[in-house]
Formats: C-alpha cells, sequence, structure tokens
C-alpha cells in the first residue's frame, strides 16, 4: 500500500508526530482547527486543507491526534468530517487518548463505510513525540495494524498490538494510573527533602542513579527544581485522562484509591489556575499542603 497520510491536530503531540512523518519521506495533508499551526508543516512540504473531509478524501490513511473524546467524534463523524470525505478501503488511526467505548463505537461506524480503524494512544511525552521514541499500543484488527507498522515506526521505537478495538485505550489509562502515581511520589520526595535543606540537583543526581529512577523523575525532576511550568503535557489533558480513568475503573468496579488522591490534587493545582501548566505543577499543590516552596520566587 503506498501511503498518503492525512493529519489532524497539530498540537504540542501532533506537530513533531506530523513532521516526523514528513522527515521519514510521507506525502502529508494536514488540516489543524486554528489554521496558523499548519504553516510550518506546509513550509515543510505538507498540503493544507480546508476541513477534515477534504483531508479524507486526499489521503488513504488519515491520522487524528486531538483532545478528548467529543473531539474525536466530532472530527471523524461530525459535519465535514472525515466519514463524509473517507473513500472505502481507507484507514483511520486515532492517536489521541479517549474513551475505549467511543473509540470501539467511532470503529463501528467507520466499518460500516468500509472503513478500517486502529485506536493507537501513545506514550513517551512531548520529548518522545519530537524524537521519534514514542511507545504506541494498538487496538483494532492485526492485518490493518502489520499494514500501518511502517507508519508507526516512524514515530515511536516501541509499537505493540494489544487486540481488539478499545483494548489500545484502555493499555493507555493503565499507564496513566502508573504516570500520576509516580507524579506523586517524585512531588513528596522533592519537598520533603527541600523543607528538610537538601541539594535538590545532589538529590537528583544520585536518585536518578538508583531504583527510585523514572520518566518522571529524570525528565520532570528537573523542572520541578528550575521552576519551569511549561507545559509538555498540560493538567487540563491529564485530568481528562484521569476521568477516563475513573469511568473505566467504575465501569469493571475497580476500586484505584490511589489515582483517585491524585486527581484530587490535580484539582488543587487547577483551582489555583494552573490547568495550563505541565503536569509537573502538580509540585504547585504539595507546595500548598506542605506550607513550603520548592523554589524562592
Ligand atoms: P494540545 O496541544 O492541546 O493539542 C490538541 C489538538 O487537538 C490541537 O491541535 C487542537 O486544535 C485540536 N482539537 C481539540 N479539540 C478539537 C476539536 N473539537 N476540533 C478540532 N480540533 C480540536 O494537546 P496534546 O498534548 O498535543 O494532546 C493531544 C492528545 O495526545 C491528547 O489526547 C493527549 O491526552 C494525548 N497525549 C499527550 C501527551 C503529551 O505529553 N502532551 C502524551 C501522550 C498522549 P487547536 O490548535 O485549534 O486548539
Amino acid at each position: 500500500m503506498e501511503f498518503k497520510i492525512g493529519f489532524i491536530g497539530l498540537g504540542i503531540m501532533g506537530k513533531p508526530m506530523a513532521k516526523n512523518l514528513i522527515k521519514a519521506g510521507f506525502k502529508l495533508t494536514v488540516w489543524n482547527r486554528t489554521a496558523s499551526k499548519m504553516k510550518e508543516l506546509i513550509d515543510m512540504g505538507a498540503e493544507g486543507a480546508n476541513s477534515p473531509k477534504e483531508v479524507a478524501e486526499k489521503s488513504n490513511v488519515i491520522i487524528t491526534m486531538l483532545t478528548d473524546s467529543p473531539d474525536v467524534e466530532e472530527v471523524i463523524l461530525g459535519p465535514s468530517g472525515v466519514i463524509e470525505g473517507v473513500k472505502k478501503g481507507s484507514i483511520v488511526i486515532d492517536m489521541s487518548t479517549i474513551s475505549p467505548k467511543v473509540a470501539k463505537k467511532i470503529a463501528k461506524k467507520l466499518a460500516e463505510v468500509g472503513v478500517e480503524m486502529l485506536d493507537a494512544p501513545v506514550t513517551g511525552g512531548e520529548i518522545g513525540a519530537i524524537n521519534a521514541t514514542l511507545s504506541i499500543m494498538v487496538g483494532g484488527n492485526y492485518e490493518t495494524f502489520e499494514k500501518c507498522l511502517p507508519i508507526f515506526q516512524a514515530l515511536g521505537k516501541r509499537v505493540t498490538y494489544m487486540g481488539p478495538n478499545g483494548n489500545g485505550q484502555i493499555t493507555k489509562l493503565c499507564n496513566q494510573i502508573m504516570c500520576v502515581m509516580n507524579l506523586q511520589g517524585v512531588c513528596e520526595g522533592l519537598i520533603l527533602a527541600a523543607k528538610a535543606g537538601l541539594d535538590l540537583n545532589k538529590l537528583l543526581d544520585v536518585l536518578t542513579g538508583g531504583a527510585a529512577n523514572s520518566w518522571m523523575l529524570s525528565n520532570l525532576g528537573p523542572k520541578m527544581i528550575k521552576g519551569d511550568m511549561e507545559p509538555g503535557f498540560k493538567i487540563a489533558t491529564q485530568q481528562k485522562d484521569l476521568r477516563l480513568v475513573l469511568e473505566t475503573a467504575a465501569e469493571l468496579n475497580v476500586p484505584l484509591p490511589g489515582t483517585a488522591i491524585v486527581q484530587q490534587m490535580f484539582r488543587v493545582a487547577e483551582a489555583e489556575g494552573l490547568s495550563e501548566k505541565g503536569t509537573q505543577a502538580l509540585i504547585k499543590a504539595m507546595e500548598k499542603l506542605a506550607g513550603y516552596k520548592l523554589t524562592k520566587e
């Protein structure tokens, strides 16, 4: 299959991912709601479209990287959406993190018009999107997954088939449970160290070499110490994921006490006006509880 890729959603993640596809030699048509974000891609050789429908008309694989379930539904199934322009035999790959139930519903609607869908959410953060080192977890038809492997391999370093539609999204929700508790642990360790008067850079240096090391500690720890709260992953987006986690856990009657606490901790940060900051701003919620600041302003 000669790929003509359509890419919809050029945010923090989507833009570097689309760039990596161009760098890997794929032909791209792009669309973003805020049209100005398409410029960089067009400058690199992509074609700009006027709607998701036009992207679908010009492509045989359509990738979406949007915020939440209603956004993906609107862009794929809504007016001037992908479904209005898509050709039978094309493939839709949704790489956003959305509800597993909605992923299955969209896959069913697309199947009715002869289009396969894969749910293929990612982990690895903005840095993983930039460096094409994402881990990608895929749900859907196995043959379709195999066909799309060259695309996934241009975006990430680990690509795993997880089973039928929805399973990619469930895998991502499990990832989020592990990530946020890890992040809470990093914040708790850092605030204790700060109040005890330790040198935080030395703390990071020694702990990243041992059993406490993690993506969160090594990537977000330095940002917390520097007071750099710029988003690689926004708290608002993280809270969307935790909502999906807790909804899915409620459906399955699985208690997730730790995740629920971290969701409330992020709510403290939201109440402080930090929704659009990066998830490392969870340290601000810990600072409030501890009555102590990590960085002097
Ligand atoms: P982002 O920077 O906020 O980008 C969101 C993108 O979705 C933007 O292009 C936005 O368009 C578009 N969008 C949202 N609602 C839309 C709608 N109703 N119609 C059309 N376009 C719409 O978010 P992000 O960090 O790239 O995250 C994208 C997805 O990746 C999310 O599902 C997130 O959970 C997941 N994810 C993020 C990370 C991370 O570290 N950032 C890591 C793994 C997975 P505008 O430009 O017009 O706003």
